[in-house]
């Protein structure tokens, strides 16, 4: 049975196929065919992964650091051949590949040298009960970490999990999307070039979402997963059969505020990149704008004039690809009818031709429509006019996703208190999707766009279990955690507790 027929087959007659095709998204051409891993083959995975990784734990940090740095050099020499497969498995152009490498490539070196800092053995306070104790934090890997990762960033975002989770003393099992398995295999063949001693630690399983829910429930530590809120739900029931921790990476509908004072021509300028580029398909991309009423038709004239300038397509003067997924077209045509039908204007763009989507600016579109409320993960944006800031957090909050978002304003104090204020994980101010290229900065959502942070301190954290131990150093005269304990004690630490707390009111 072809991944055609299985998708059309209805429940009763559906059969797994034993391959699939990733094809190229402009072309059709086949880039490559891959097995479709089912639960024994994902189990065996990940059997061998545990074996890798007590071998990779033990090489502690400064080990895993340096053949870190070896992965990070094999990616670093081969830019250039592996953008070429993005660029073919996932249709982005190749300088944007070039983009998502270079900036997974400078977290691994983050994740790398700040490991220790962050999870290795440290001293704390013991307090004044265990005072003759010493007390020891450090953060111990999970063993294997399961991710699933997506087609739109095919490099970039899953290895937001596989680094951080490697840097942090785990080996990984990973399943790419389907529409982007080439990209995922190259990564895990880089890995075992590169780091041969330890070849299993990355390892990758194919196939389709079947393969993806095997590897819930292989016996993974923890689950990674970015894709969308739908799918995101049935991994969790899944992961809960074996009370599997996981970590949600979900969609977005990320909103930009215009201030009275801000920048018209920089913000223009910021809301076309993080809406059009890579068309569109970007969890953290920009799909609404609130721009006040005293830069509105400023802003709107800027954006359409730059917006004209640019077209889809797969040649070098193209300023962005096709939609990776054919389906994905379905929902960007509804979202603009919807948009219209329910009195919206279309400023520039609204038109599909096969999987190429013109650059859409949506004008006067109602809050309640699907525009505005759902994520459409296609080259279009929608510009409301407010009447002031204040109105437009109001209506960039009041969404159920929560993943990032923009604020331009020429005023610091003003951006950064919106900034605070806006209900999301992440915001860049005077700038868009920044945040995600600063590796110390964790990354994720609130609400419908998940929960857990990839990236900085809290993205190597998000990979391990803490673990506390304390050391008696010297017996006291009295052990209150004792049968011997005399019947006084008691009373004693209530006189202390009442002198050192009992004065606060
Ligand atoms: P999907 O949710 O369709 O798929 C994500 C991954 O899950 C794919 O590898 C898919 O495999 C797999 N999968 C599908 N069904 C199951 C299942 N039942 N059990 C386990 N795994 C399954 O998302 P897309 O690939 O379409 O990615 C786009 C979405 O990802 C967007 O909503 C986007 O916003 C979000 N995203 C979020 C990011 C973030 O960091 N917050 C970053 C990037 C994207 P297969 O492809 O083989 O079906």
């Amino acid at each position: 049975m072809s991944l055609a027929e299985h998708r059309d087959a209805g429940p009763d007659q559906r059969r797994v196929p034993e391959t699939f095709e990733s094809t190229a998204p402009a072309t059709g051409a086949v880039v490559a065919v891959f097995q479709v891993h089912g639960p024994d083959e994902v189990r065996a995975a990940v059997d061998r992964a545990r074996v890798a990784a007590a071998s990779w734990a033990d090489l502690g940090f400064d080990g895993r650091r340096t053949r870190l740095a070896a992965y990070r050099g094999y990616l670093a020499r081969r830019v250039h051949e592996l953008a070429d497969l993005v660029h073919r498995e996932n249709g982005k152009p190749h300088a944007d590949a070039i983009l998502e490498i270079t900036l997974a490539v400078d977290h691994l070196a983050w994740a790398a040298t700040h490991a220790r800092t962050v999870l290795g053995p440290r001293r704390v306070s013991p307090g004044l009960l265990a005072a003759n104790h010493a007390a020891w934090l450090e953060y111990q890997p999970l063993g294997v970490v399961g991710v699933i990762g997506p087609w739109n960033y095919p490099v970039f975002t899953p290895m937001g999990s596989i680094t951080y989770a490697l840097a942090a003393g785990n080996a990984v099992v990973f399943k790419p999307s389907e529409h982007t398995p080439a990209v995922g295999t190259w990564l895990a063949d880089a890995w075992r070039a590169a780091v041969p001693e330890v070849p299993d630690a990355v390892q990758v399983v194919t196939g389709l979402g079947e393969t993806g829910a095997a590897l819930c429930r292989a016996g993974v530590g923890k689950l990674a997963f970015t894709g969308s809120a739908p799918t995101g739900r049935k991994v969790m029931a899944a992961c809960a059969e074996t009370l599997t921790p996981v970590l949600m990476e979900l969609g977005g509908k990320d909103a930009m505020i215009v201030d009275d004072d801000a920048d018209v021509a920089a913000a223009a300028d910021a809301a076309v990149w993080g809406a059009m580029s890579n068309a569109g398909q970007t969890c953290i991309g920009i799909e609404r704008v609130y721009a006040t009423e005293r830069v509105y038709d400023a802003f709107v004239a800027e954006v359409t004039e730059r917006v004209r300038g640019l077209r889809p397509g797969t040649d070098e003067a193209a300023a962005y690809g096709p939609m990776t997924m054919a389906a994905q077209t379905d929902v960007v045509r509804r979202h603009v009818d919807d948009a219209v039908a329910a009195g919206g204007r279309v400023a520039a763009g609204g038109t599909v031709e096969g999987r190429f989507v013109a650059p859409t600016v949506l004008l006067d579109v109602p809050e309640t429509s699907a525009a505005v409320r759902e994520e459409t993960f296609g080259p279009t944006l929608t510009i409301s006019r407010v009447r002031d800031a204040e109105e437009a957090l109001e209506r960039a909050n009041a969404n159920a996703h929560g993943l990032a978002g923009a604020v331009f304003s020429r005023s610091k104090a003003r951006a950064m208190d919106l900034a605070r204020r806006m209900r999301s994980g992440m915001t860049s101010v005077n700038s868009v999707l920044t945040f995600a290229s600063v590796p110390a900065l964790p990354f994720g959502g609130v609400g419908e766009s998940g929960f857990g942070r990839i990236h900085g301190a809290d993205g190597l954290r998000e990979f391990t279990r803490a673990k506390a131990i304390t050391r008696r150093r010297f017996p006291l005269p009295v052990d209150l955690m004792s049968f011997t304990r005399p019947a006084a004690a008691a009373d004693a630490l209530a006189r202390v507790m009442g002198l050192v707390h009992g004065r606060h009111r």
